[in-house]
């Protein structure tokens, strides 16, 4: 495999971003090599500098639920930027992303759209202390909620990679305001409110935890959150930020069928434009300004570009068996690989849920952070490139989840299939 471009791309972006990117998992530190410098995607596949071509299965890290440059997506981005790229200014954009999301979700009532997922989780915690006057707020190890002050702390991925549980340069007051505990157990959380009785603002969790692996929870451990926020006045957040339009329009919430207090939103809904939102009822909703007073503003929120792209994703997700045809495709994938697997005895393990899945090679069944065996990230590492020489490419940590796309065909899957299996037997030499 050449990657004799991205290598000299990489050199001269060493001399202008810290590390040579602009988002930490991007530099390949956890698998080692060339960070790969794409170039041009279409349908489930990618081109790097180099012309090698991939079969893509990190979609962006989880917008791109229909692939690479969809025609009607594509064609609402070119449309929009014809008449103005953004106005500062309400457009009519906004409210038919809005009437989409509402009109087919029962779990808000209304929406604010912003720029991030990080913008997203922020502005709700704010929405949640602002709206129960308390200070305190849950979140769980290993779930990844952006990277705002509050929520860095035992969060995921890009900070299991580089070793490290917070970071720094957050206030030391301000981390002791965020309560960190293991994600399966009940036990925990109930000492939990019995110490911070009346203090607890909001917990905040990913319902589907897909930023440290993919730690399905059990739906009565989630049904417990919710009783227990209802009891103690605490509000429950979801941070549906890639959980969202993937499991389904309902996300996770419909999924498991609890109704969280406070959502957030973001990758999906904007199309692979920039985007994130949060939502929730009117009433809470309405302690936000200029209703109320709980501020928050952005000069790109609502861009016309991602609200045109997200209302065109969206409409294709909403077509009949959409998501039963992904969560199909996958399962195809997965099934096949955990056969294969299981046949040879090797020390690894493939799950999935919808259109998510997850490649790991520790013990069986995984629901917390801490069971993740750092060890088995040496097998991720060889896996990842021998998958990159047979033109597949995930998401460059063992941390991550796939994404399948509407985009990825039948054939796709049957080669994926094929070097997922041969990548296994050069690893534990078959
Ligand atoms: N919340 C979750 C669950 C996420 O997975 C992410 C990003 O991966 C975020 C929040 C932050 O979103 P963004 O990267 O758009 O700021």
């Amino acid at each position: 495999m050449k990657t004799e471009k991205s290598e000299a791309l990489y050199n001269v972006a060493k001399d202008y971003f810290p590390g040579g990117v602009n988002s930490p998992v991007r530099a390949f530190r956890s698998v080692g090599g060339t960070p790969l410098f794409l170039k041009r995607g279409k349908g489930s596949r990618m081109w790097d500098e180099d012309d090698n071509e991939y079969i893509d299965f990190c979609c962006s890290w989880g917008p791109l639920i229909l692939g690479h440059c969809h025609s009607r997506v594509e064609d609402a981005i070119i449309e929009t930027v014809k008449n103005g790229t953004s106005f500062g200014a309400p457009t009519k954009a906004e409210n038919d992303l809005a009437s989409l999301i509402i009109s087919n979700n029962p779990f808000i009532e209304k929406i604010r759209f912003v720029s991030s997922g990080t913008e997203a989780v922020m502005s709700a915690i704010r929405l949640a202390r602002g709206y129960t006057n308390r200070q305190k707020i849950v979140k769980f190890e290993g779930c990844f909620h952006g990277h705002s002050d509050s929520l860095l702390v035992k969060a995921g991925s890009g900070l299991a990679t580089f070793g490290i549980s917070s970071s720094a340069g957050v206030p030391e007051a301000l981390a002791q305001e965020t309560i960190v505990l293991p994600l399966d157990d009940e036990h925990a959380v109930k000492e939990c409110f019995e110490k911070y009785h009346g203090q607890i603002a909001c917990v905040i969790i990913e319902p589907v935890p897909a930023n440290n692996g993919l730690l399905l929870q059990r739906k009565e451990y989630l049904q417990y959150l919710r009783e227990i926020c209802t009891q103690e006045g605490t509000l429950l957040l979801f941070d549906e930020v890639i959980s969202g339009f993937r499991l389904g329009f309902t996300g996770a919430s419909g999924y498991y069928g609890i109704k969280p207090d406070l959502l957030t939103f973001g990758k999906i809904i904007g199309g692979g434009m920039p985007v994130g939102a949060y939502g929730a009822s009117k009433e809470i909703m309405a302690k936000i300004s200029p209703d109320g007073n709980v501020y928050q503003a952005g000069t790109l929120s609502g861009n016309p570009v991602a609200m045109n792209a997200g209302k065109a994703q969206l409409n294709e997700c909403l077509k009949p068996d959409f998501y039963t045809g992904l969560e199909k495709k996958t399962e195809k994938l997965v099934n096949a690989v955990k056969n294969h697997i299981e046949q040879h005895h090797y020390p690894a393990n493939i799950i999935s849920v919808h259109s998510l899945f997850w490649i790991y090679f520790s013990k069986d069944t995984i629901r917390k952070a801490s069971d993740i065996d750092p060890a088995g990230m040496d097998h991720f590492r060889q896996f990842f490139h021998s998958l990159l020489g047979k033109g597949v490419y995930l998401g460059p940590s063992g941390y991550e989840v796939g994404f399948v796309s509407e985009a990825h065909t039948d054939e796709d899957i049957r080669i994926t299939t094929e070097a997922f299996c041969s990548s296994l037997d050069e690893i534990f030499g078959k």
